[in-house]
């Protein structure tokens, strides 16, 4: 009898719903073990001191996380996400 492959992630953030993403492809089962509890909306957690501040998704991450959650960016702006170009940084 074959044995379930199980993928074991400690901490539910950025690098962790990005690991179970892929890992998902790989592993029968995938776990998130995360210490805080999500909000229903998005908002500040204690898990994650920073996620009060200012945070810019560069192309580059912008074109992955595309392949790997399609309509993400779409989602993103519907939830409230502004989109800056990049000439605003641009010194002349
Ligand atoms: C001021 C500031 C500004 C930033 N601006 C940007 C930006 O503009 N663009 C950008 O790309 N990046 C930015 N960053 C960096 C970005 O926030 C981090 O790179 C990113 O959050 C790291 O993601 P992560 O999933 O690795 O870790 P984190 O987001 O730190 O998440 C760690 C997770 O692990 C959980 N955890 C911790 N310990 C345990 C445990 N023992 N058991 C279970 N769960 C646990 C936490 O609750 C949390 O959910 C900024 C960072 C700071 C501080």
């Amino acid at each position: 009898m074959q044995r379930e492959s199980h993928a074991i992630i400690m901490g539910g953030s950025l690098a962790g719903m990005l690991a179970a993403r892929v890992l998902a492809k790989h592993f029968d089962r995938v776990s998130i073990v995360e210490r805080d509890f999500f909000p229903e909306k998005p908002a500040p957690r204690p898990g994650i001191p920073q996620s009060r501040h200012l945070h810019i998704l560069l192309t580059r991450g912008k074109i992955i996380l595309e392949q790997l959650f399609p309509g993400l960016e779409n989602e993103l702006i519907a939830q409230g996400c502004s989109e800056v170009r990049s000439e605003v940084y641009r010194v002349v």
